[in-house]
């Protein structure tokens, strides 16, 4: 990683910290600070990226603004973790779509809406795409499933390879020893990404809006979290009853994909409404403002998919299924097209720095 103002700036404050060292029971940051005298750029974004930002050390600090050292590290974590998902994208071209991030995702989403559905005017006559359609094959009379399969697997093969190529550029890059280290890293990494244990606050709750503690960020976090993973199941079960047994969609509404893509369209929904009222409630002074539109952005595109997906359920038999239908696909394609190059990185991320922190921390944690 490059110098900027952020890594000089988080630099000074950790100088400050490892002489205090009065929050190392409130994240994985303080321990993982506390084994290094010096602080290069990509050690920084390895700890920026191991920050969840609960902002516990904010009010903990008796150094904070408006005290004359003006530490404020998750403000500095968070504008490090930014140019981190800019420095180690890939392709390197692609990677400018991190700044204005947030206007980059509104666009992008307009876009693929956009395009799906004048593509399916174009395509479909109008009988077609204002009719209404029942029984098996119903979706595929508006949009051919030949288009809808090869648009999909090529922007899901490209983003996983993009995410891919991403996460291992950060990963080597932040030094991570070749070998060795715990053998449990792994399962205990996977056990602090699926917890959130670092929005824990050391038990106690993170300061959502305020100096007071509360789980309400982690409890929505998870309920989006886990309703992605559901939506992802049903998206899976519904390929393999195609597929494998020739049950074309769509499903009966006590399926199994219907029922996991419901509750996770709900979850969805339920979480990041939750998240984005947090952000507009919360005490502004530990935000990086700059990071926000790309925040902001990324919580409504996830809410716009998974509301369609619930309209186009409610619409299946009526004549506004088709419209529903290429809308919600639409936003699906804008957000399979931004996942590396939105703040949906920073789970990847974050899983790499926390598997970083579990292999270095001694044994006897
Ligand atoms: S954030 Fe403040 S209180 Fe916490 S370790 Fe750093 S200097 Fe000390
Ligand atoms: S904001 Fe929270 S997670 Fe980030 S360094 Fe401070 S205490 Fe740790």
């Amino acid at each position: 990683m490059h110098e900027t103002d952020s890594i000089a700036e988080a630099r000074r404050s950790l100088e400050i910290c490892n002489a205090c060292r009065y929050c190392e029971g409130y994240c994985a940051v303080f321990p993982a600070m506390e084994l290094k005298r010096e602080f290069t750029a990509p050690d920084l974004g390895y700890l920026a990226n191991l920050c969840h930002g609960c902002r516990g050390c904010y009010y903990a600090c008796q150094y904070a603004p408006p005290h004359e050292f003006g530490i404020n590290l998750p403000k500095a974590f968070a504008e490090i973790r930014t140019e981190s998902y800019e420095h180690y994208a890939w392709p390197q071209p692609l990677a400018r779509l991190f700044r204005r991030n947030g206007t980059v995702v509104s666009v992008a989403a307009a876009l693929g809406v956009a395009l799906v559905l004048v593509l399916t005017a174009l395509l479909q006559d109008a009988g077609v795409l204002f009719g209404a359609h029942a029984g098996p094959g119903a979706f595929y009379r508006v949009i051919p499933f030949a288009a809808m399969v090869t648009v999909a697997s090529a922007t899901f093969l490209f983003a996983l390879l993009a995410l891919g190529m991403s996460v291992a550029n950060f990963w080597r890059a932040s030094g991570v020893p070749a070998a060795g280290g715990r053998p449990k890293a792994l399962w205990q990494a996977v056990r602090d990404a699926l917890t959130l244990r670092n929005l824990s606050g050391g038990g106690h709750g993170c300061n959502d809006r305020d100096g007071s503690f509360s789980g309400a960020r982690r409890h929505l976090h998870h309920t989006m979290f886990y309703g992605f993973l559901l939506c992802f199941a049903a998206t899976s079960v519904a390929t393999v009853y195609d597929h494998v047994f020739g049950w074309i969609a769509p499903y009966a509404l006590l399926s199994l994909p219907v029922v996991l893509g419901t509750l996770g369209g709900i979850g969805m929904v339920v979480g990041t409404v939750g998240l984005i009222w947090l952000k507009i409630v919360g005490d502004s002074e530990p935000v990086a403002r700059r990071v926000l539109g790309g925040d902001y952005a990324l919580l409504f595109l996830l809410l716009l998919v998974a509301l369609t997906g619930l309209l186009l359920l409610a619409l299946r038999a009526t004549p506004a299924m088709g419209i529903a239908l290429a809308v919600h696909l639409g936003f699906i394609l804008a957000l399979f097209l931004l996942l590396p190059y939105s703040k949906f990185v920073h789970g990847l991320y974050r899983f790499a720095a926390l598997l970083r922190a579990a292999k270095e921390r001694p044994a006897h944690e």
